[in-house]
């Protein structure tokens, strides 16, 4: 099985050198040996800005964490592929190693430059997530919402994104802020680690409707572990599971995908019964105990998550 893990924040570690990825450390969720036990194929590898860079140093701090990822690529060639393009993904498959693909977990790390899209993604970041949980230079985060959507220059970030193949991820936008990412761009969108609305109100998960509207743009909803966003009812890998089944119910067994936000969460943070990535098992064997056939077990754990990507990284 090909899983593709569509987020985590195990850089920050990484950056404030309590972790090399080629160990296996007895913290945090995520490194090598046990991305290979969970059987992860592909792992989106995100560049959080933190509150204290914030005005001015962003794009600096952004630039220390893909310092960072390189240094990990560079220091595992035989483990690790650094995905650019679909040819990438292909051949980390092909290969047996596990792609890993860069991104930036908030706006912020443009310094409301837009032209420092484009020299992100010259440095080979394939996805980013527009806002973090505030407001920031291109719209409002889900903890922030004014009502507004995507400033002006949010617009041209997004629009930016779409001409270069980059992954617009509408996780932690505002609702206004989606709707107006939905408006301002084509083609297939991600959320890489948002739950269902449905199941339980939070600002971080996805209602109904926007679950449709990612489906019908050929995008990928992709669950997530965190327990504050799951709820209290469903705090286990049986209501993990509950949620991506409720997600397939509204966008079809093409739109659904997981995103962990392993080491993003603190330790009571992730969902009960699973300690890291080398648990990612227990969601394929919760999804085979309820009798989902095993290409939609596949498409749910990666397919869809690796279409999206090859189609949007060309
Ligand atoms: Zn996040």
């Amino acid at each position: 099985m090909f899983i593709v893990d569509a987020h985590c924040d195990t850089l920050i570690d990484v950056l404030a050198g309590k972790r090399r990825l080629a160990d296996e450390s007895k913290g945090g969720h995520i490194d090598i040996p046990r991305l290979k036990r969970g059987g992860v194929g592909a792992q989106v590898f995100a560049a959080w800005i933190e509150r204290s860079y914030l005005p001015g140093s962003a794009a600096r701090r952004a630039c220390q964490y893909i310092d960072a990822f390189y240094s990990e690529i560079e220091a595992n060639p035989h483990d690790l592929v650094f995905v650019k393009t679909a040819a990438d993904l292909a051949r980390a498959e092909a290969e047996g190693k596990i792609g890993a693909i860069l991104a930036i977990e908030g706006g912020e790390a443009l310094d409301g430059a837009v032209e420092m899209i484009r020299i992100f993604y010259r440095l080979g970041v394939r996805l980013m997530t527009i806002t973090w949980s505030d407001r920031n230079e291109l719209g409002d985060g889900a903890y922030d919402p004014t009502g507004g959507g995507l400033t002006k220059a949010g617009v041209k970030v997004v629009q930016e994104m779409n001409r270069m193949g980059m992954v617009v991820d509408v996780s932690h936008a505002a609702d206004a802020t989606f709707w107006s990412i939905l408006e301002h761009t084509h083609g297939p969108l991600v959320a890489s680690h948002s739950n269902s609305r449905a199941l339980f109100n939070h600002p971080r998960n996805l209602t109904d409707k926007q679950v449709e509207a990612i489906a019908a743009r050929g995008g990928v909803v992709c669950a997530t572990l965190v327990a504050p966003f799951l709820g209290p009812a469903y705090n286990s890998v049986s209501g993990l599971v509950d949620h991506i089944d409720h997600l397939v119910k509204v966008a079809g067994i093409e739109h659904v995908g997981t995103g962990s936000d392993f080491d993003g969460v603190g330790p009571d943070g992730l969902v009960a019964g699973m300690a890291d990535t080398s648990d990612m098992g227990m969601i394929v064997a919760e999804m085979r105990r309820r009798g989902r056939p095993e290409h939609g077990i596949e498409a749910i754990m990666g397919r869809n998550l690796a279409r999206v990507f090859a189609q949007i990284l060309g």
